[in-house]
């Protein structure tokens, strides 16, 4: 099996194209060259931007663009594309080549100068700075020709320009990384549940994930080969890290569930990086001989970047790892989660999010607490988890569903907030949170959405990187934010829907 290379590693670009055209001499032409290699430096050079942006010479010619578009679908470390138009391109030019272009495009309409340098002036400046009605030109084709694209406009100099071009360089990377991107479920998905059902063929064809079943016992074996060496490592990296129960402790009477605890995890990573996969599920219902449902063991995973959805749940492990890929390196944290309960109390609603066990750490700065408990479901030892609790921040949970015809990712902006009172008898991790604009508006659009209970809940980045992800995907995404009003929502799911269906053609 291949290995899933690590997307921090792997070599990445961002190409830089600019296009003009001859009929400007070879004199502006090189001055073109010399002020798009300046505009491409300043973009390579902001340091939100994850990737290099490298600079491609101008294009001034149907055949140089359909070359460079095939050269770019077909290197494997460019995750996307930026087009400007210096000067005049006539668009014709480009239809060719932007019908053959596979890659995330973004096109940026800026210009050399920022300033009309007003006293001088002149009919040779005019001639060489016509981004202004050049990408208008480059803008109609793309609309004529329906590519899915992200247009950003100003001088690269405003840092808003360069925080745009990085959202989507972002989520470029990560749509790169979805193409090759492989996830084990352990299991099925759990039984009679409608949500975690899903289409893995559009799901390969659409997203490039590739969901392949393994039977749990395939899990087990590599588990139980696990030599008491690595399990007395990962125990002492606990130890390290965490307040252990007492209970948990060496010496204590459940000390040997720790153990196991650590054994899984060890297993899981073996068999995760044996098969080069990026994202899992598990079942509780389908453990086979693993004598715990993994928990701690799920949350470091997912801390290291691991996609994860419980009870089977694929589309959401994919979501979870799409983001990690998005938010790397970036301050707060990523998890899976589920909408638990609510506190309705009249001008102070919130929810409660939690899972069973697997709610990753990083949205927490806290040292987590190491315990077993028992679990209501699943007849099993009692799981060892981490619980913490979620740090306040600004965030947004999303969503993946499978409507029958098509996917819809549906987010919500919301404020995680401090629980009103301590929760000391909470067994697992949780995040508490104000849905925007309410709470009742926003379970009402999440509901009629069809929005699922298993979300994504992330607070390193923000409805923007969604946006751009779900245009490179070609995939509907609705909004619940803080303009939100539940009548005229329900009419763009409607609105939507009509859309996608006609979108997709037949
Ligand atoms: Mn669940």
């Amino acid at each position: 099996m291949s290995t899933q290379q690590d997307p921090s590693t792997t070599p990445r670009t961002v190409w830089f194209l600019t296009g003009s055209q001859s009929l400007y001499g070879d004199e502006t032409l090189a001055q073109v060259a010399e002020q798009s290699r300046e505009v491409a430096a300043m973009v390579d050079g902001d340091e939100r931007i994850p990737v290099p942006v490298v600079w491609k010479p101008v294009l001034t010619t149907a055949d140089a663009i359909r070359r460079v578009m095939l050269e770019a679908n077909a290197d494997d470390s460019c995750v996307g594309l930026i087009g400007w138009m210096h000067t005049f391109s006539p668009a014709k030019m480009w239809i060719q080549g932007l019908d053959s272009m596979r890659k995330p495009f973004l096109h940026l309409h800026t210009q050399w100068h920022r300033d009309i340098p007003w006293s001088t002036i002149d009919m040779d400046f005019m001639n060489l700075n016509q981004a202004a009605h050049g990408d208008r030109e480059f803008g109609f084709v793309q609309t004529r020709l329906g590519v899915p694209r992200k247009t950003v406009a100003g001088h690269v100099s405003d840092p808003a320009v360069g925080g745009r071009i990085a959202t989507w360089a972002r989520a470029a990377t990560a749509a790169h990384d979805m193409r090759t991107l492989r996830l084990a479920r352990f299991g099925d998905n759990m039984r009679d549940v409608a949500v975690t059902e899903g289409d893995k063929v559009e799901a390969q064809r659409r997203f490039g994930v590739s969901v392949n079943t393994f039977g749990v016992n395939d899990l087990v074996d590599v588990v139980d080969d696990v030599e008491p060496g690595a399990v007395d490592k990962v125990v002492a990296e606990y130890a390290d890290l965490y307040d252990i129960a007492p209970d948990l402790q060496v010496g204590a009477d459940r000390h040997e569930t720790l153990r196991y605890a650590a054994q899984l995890e060890v297993g899981l990573r073996r068999f995760l990086e044996a098969g080069g996969f990026g994202a899992f599920t598990t079942n509780f219902e389908d453990l086979g001989g693993l004598r715990q449902l993994p928990g701690i063991a799920v949350q470091r995973l997912m801390a290291d970047g691991y996609g994860f959805g419980g009870e089977g749940d694929w589309k959401t492990s994919v979501l979870v790892r799409v983001t990690k890929t998005m938010a790397a390196g970036l301050p707060g944290g990523t998890s899976f989660m589920e909408d638990y309960t609510y506190h309705l109390e009249p001008g102070n609603q919130k929810a409660l999010g939690a899972h069973m066990l697997e709610v990753c750490p990083t949205i927490s700065a806290s040292r987590p607490s190491a315990e077993a408990h028992p679990l209501s479901m699943g007849a099993r030892e009692d799981p060892v988890r981490l619980t913490f609790v979620a740090d306040p921040a600004e965030g947004i949970v999303v969503g993946l569903s499978d409507l029958g015809d098509r996917f819809r990712l549906t987010a919500n902006d919301v404020t995680l907030v401090e629980p009103d009172e301590p929760l000391p008898k909470l067994p697992v991790a949780c995040a508490v949170w104000q849905p925007h604009p309410s709470l009742p508006t926003s379970a009402e659009a999440w509901l009629m959405a069809g929005g699922p209970h298993h979300t994504v809940l992330t607070t390193a980045v923000g409805i923007e990187a969604f946006d751009d992800l779900a245009e490179i995907l070609r995939t509907e995404l609705v909004h619940i934010d803080a303009d939100t009003e539940p009548r005229r929502f329900l009419q763009e799911l409607r609105w939507n829907q009509a859309y996608h269906r006609l979108a997709d053609g037949l």
